[in-house]
């Protein structure tokens, strides 16, 4: 690895029909994701462990809140990049958590992949250990002057 090489906190999410997708993905790409912290939910994080010898740090499992910690570290600034592979074809438990995620991802202008073909693309950019830092949008608390009014 370049030693100027940025080290990238990547999320890996994928729902059970799309986790043997995920896990072929992540073995192809073994080498770039070695060269970067990996977090997951809970059972795509244990798979991942064991696909690909490498350290995942593992939330809860999706339906029990790990679709939330991810959301939680994303608002915090503390990823940098979402591989989710959400199940287009097949309805959640979870489906509110989902959203969530993908609309805080949204929020933060956060790279995020939701397909293969887009993985493969961001796996393989420049950018990714380049100095290309996504731009955080400045979202300062909301304006309370009317609420303050009313309490006057
Ligand atoms: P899991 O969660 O990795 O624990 O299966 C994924 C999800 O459904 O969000």
């Amino acid at each position: 690895m370049h030693p100027a090489a940025k080290q990238r906190h990547i999320a890996l999410v994928a729902h059970d029909n799309m986790k043997v997708e995920l896990l072929r993905w992540a073995d192809y790409n073994r080498g770039t994701l070695a060269q970067h912290h990996l977090y997951a939910t809970g059972t795509t994080g244990t798979m991942l462990e064991y696909e690909l010898g490498l350290p995942v740090h593992r939330f809860l499992s999706g339906p029990v809140g790990g679709d939330q910690q991810i959301g939680a570290r994303i608002a915090e600034g503390g990823l940098d990049l979402l591989i989710f592979l959400w199940d287009p074809l097949e309805a959640q438990p979870h489906d509110p958590d989902v959203k969530a995620l993908l609309r805080i991802g949204a929020v933060w202008n956060l790279p995020m992949a939701c397909n293969v073909s887009t993985a493969d693309m961001i796996i393989s950019s420049p950018l990714l250990a380049g100095d290309y830092e996504h731009r955080r949008p400045d979202l300062a608390p909301r304006d309370w002057g009317r609420t303050a009014e009313l309490l006057a």
